[in-house]
């Protein structure tokens, strides 16, 4: 096509976007594939889930209810919070750009930190907004770093907790201090995609925090603990002028109306969770140890994925064992995009999948 100097140019920021890439899914022809890439839970959905998504193929002519009425009376009743507080979304990604996007104008500024989710760093930069990083200590948020990169033009701060990639997390009384050293106007963002799989009395994904005070926001999803990421649904809870704002903006039917059912229907099945949490904690810890023993250094993770480092020594690099892994059908993450180059992330599969990267990261490591 001619003419390309009189192409139509996108707002300032989006070229500085590099597309985010998802998690692989591609093995050889005939081997089985173990998809450890996107930290979904190896034990599918609910069934209750499963069915209400396919009792609405009965009503596809339908639009969604576009309030999610439904939808966010069932969470209000599951943790005790306030209906008007809470607003779903396509994926809690879209929430979080929708922030970007309400909440940012080029020359303001938003933080994350040295390792933290890349979804944020492309909402700032989509907004026209400078992304601004605070270095980490031992792959785990700082919060002096966050308050001293804090200035006139800072509105948002997106911390998930726990991260991902690294898998760590902060205890509560860092998020708290963290909160009090910001200015009320500056909305920090709390993201907690992993809460339920955290094991640690320190830890609360912040919906106190929501409640007593005016510029947090906590958003979750249904695409990790709950099985289901397919589907595209998250939801946050925020205070209600956060929440109106957001209202505004998004699309009228932003979540469909298959995931509304089908998230309805798996906040009322208790015991899925409860076993995706047992299966984790047992896999999660035998998975660490055992990679430890392989002689490689793994970061100390409250959710369902490690982060497993390798030094570069004799060739073994992370990506000479990302392509060998592969070839055995399990499919990892190279993290190389969030700053970590030497190491891979591994989501705790099944059984099978966790004793099988194992066993094939040790030949990897002895051939
Ligand atoms: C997976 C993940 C999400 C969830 O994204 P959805 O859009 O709800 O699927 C959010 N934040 C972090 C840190 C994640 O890893």
């Amino acid at each position: 096509m001619a003419g390309s100097d009189k192409n139509a140019e996108p707002n300032s920021g989006i070229m500085d976007i590099a597309t985010y890439v998802p998690g692989k899914s591609g093995v050889p022809d005939g081997v089985r594939l173990f998809k450890l890439s996107a930290n979904e839970t190896p034990l599918g959905p609910s069934p209750l889930a499963k069915q209400a998504f396919a009792d609405l193929a009965n009503h596809l002519e339908d639009y969604p209810d576009g309030s999610a009425s439904s939808l966010k009376q069932a969470l209000a009743k599951a943790h005790g919070i306030n209906v008007d507080n809470i607003l779903c979304g396509n994926g809690s990604d879209e929430l979080l750009s929708l922030l970007a996007q309400c909440y940012l104008r080029p020359g303001d500024e938003a933080i994350y930190t040295e390792h933290g989710f890349l979804v944020y760093r492309i909402g700032i930069l989509a907004a026209g907004a400078t992304p601004v990083v605070a270095p980490e200590t031992n792959c785990t948020a700082d919060v002096d770093a966050i308050l001293e990169r804090v200035t006139g033009n800072t509105k948002l701060i997106f911390l998930a907790n726990p991260n991902n990639p690294t898998g760590t997390y902060l205890p509560m009384s860092e998020v708290r201090r963290l909160h009090e050293g910001l200015p009320e106007n500056v909305l920090l963002i709390l993201d907690a995609a992993y809460a339920e799989y955290v094991r640690k009395n320190d830890y609360e994904a912040g919906m106190e925090l929501v409640s007593g005070s005016n510029n947090v926001i906590m958003t979750r999803t249904f695409s990790k603990i709950y099985g289901l990421a397919a589907l595209r649904v998250g939801w946050m809870y925020a205070p209600h002028h956060v929440v109106d704002a957001i209202d505004r903006v998004r699309g009228p039917f932003n979540v469909n109306a298959a995931a509304l059912a089908a998230a309805e229907a798996a906040i009322g099945d208790r015991s899925t969770v409860d076993n995706a949490i047992i299966h984790n904690d047992e896999w999660l810890t035998w998975t660490t140890q055992e990679i430890e023993k392989l002689g490689l250094k793994v970061t100390p993770s409250v959710g369902n994925f490690i982060l497993i480092h390798f030094d570069g020594a004799n060739d073994k690099t992370a990506a000479g064992a990302d392509s060998y892994l592969t070839s055995k059908g399990y499919v990892l993450r190279l993290v190389g995009g969030y700053g970590l180059p030497n190491a891979i992330r591994m989501t705790i599969g099944t059984q099978e999948a966790c004793e099988g990267v194992v066993s094939s990261l040790a030949e990897f490591l002895n051939s």
